[in-house]
């Protein structure tokens, strides 16, 4: 039997949510002994999401967890986006999952196949590189004659686990022995803060996947942004997520 796989999927209302969500079901749909779960940065539920989460025929929990109104609120610098999102999956993991492997997939990234099949078998912590981020190009831990030897990044920061949140995967077993584990609100740090609070956990433990990092198996694709602009009557586009 498959190790059971949780994927912890921040996502909130935007005009493309709807696209990027129907795009990542239908490739979680390729994927065996899967759990879903969907949590929108949001005060309530939206109907449309349930309907797609529902039609996708995948097994899934669909939640909300707010982000905090001080940050939601800030007029300058960055949020920390999917934050509140993420730690309402760990919490649920912690609720309601024995054993497996969690991986946090945003929404608008783009996933091969076969990272899934990899991810499923992670001990402690994996890592594999992210492609498409940054000026760098990709994200990636360091792997020289097979031993973790550091990790390229576009932005180290000062960081100990220099990381991007697709990047890495992690047991639930690892994580249940592990009852204070979270992510920080913290804009560039929340990898880093949240793979801390694994300890005990350092670098050289990661198991190095995608042959030892020298394949891209995960891309930070972004999402254009349109100007919204609704010139006809959106009334009747009863699924557009824009009104
Ligand atoms: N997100 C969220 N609330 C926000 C902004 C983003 O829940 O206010 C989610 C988003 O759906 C995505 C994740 O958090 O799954 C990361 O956001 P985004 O993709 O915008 O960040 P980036 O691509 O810059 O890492
Ligand atoms: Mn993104």
């Amino acid at each position: 039997d498959l190790p059971p796989l949780f994927i912890i999927t921040p996502t909130y209302k935007r005009p493309e949510q709807l696209a990027e969500l129907t795009r990542l079901s239908h490739t979680l749909m390729h994927v065996p002994n899967l759990t879903w779960l969907v949590i929108e940065d949001a005060y309530k539920r939206n109907d449309l999401i349930e309907e797609l989460l529902s039609r996708s025929g995948l097994r899934y929990q669909y939640m909300v967890a707010p982000m905090p109104v001080e940050f939601k609120n800030k007029t300058r610098g960055p949020k920390p986006r999917g934050v509140s999102n993420r730690n309402k999956g760990l919490q649920w993991i912690r609720q309601n999952a024995k054993s497996g492997v969690f991986y946090f997939a945003d929404d608008d990234n783009t996933y091969d196949l076969e990272l899934f099949k990899q991810i499923r078998y992670t001990k402690r912590v994996s890592m594999f590189p992210v492609g498409l981020i940054t000026k760098a190009g990709v994200s990636s831990p360091i792997v020289r004659n097979g031993v973790f030897s550091g990790f390229y990044d576009g932005w180290i920061g000062g960081r100990k686990f220099a990381v991007d949140m697709a990047g890495f995967a992690v047991s639930v077993e690892f994580l249940l022995l592990r009852p204070h584990a979270v992510m920080p609100f913290k804009p560039g740090f929340e990898e880093d803060g949240f793979l801390k609070s694994l300890s005990p956990f350092e670098p050289k433990q990661v198991e190095l996947l995608a042959t030892n990092c020298t394949k891209i198996l995960v891309w930070h694709t972004q999402t254009k942004k349109n100007e919204p602009s609704l010139p006809i009557d959106m009334n009747k586009y009863n699924n557009s997520n824009l009104i």
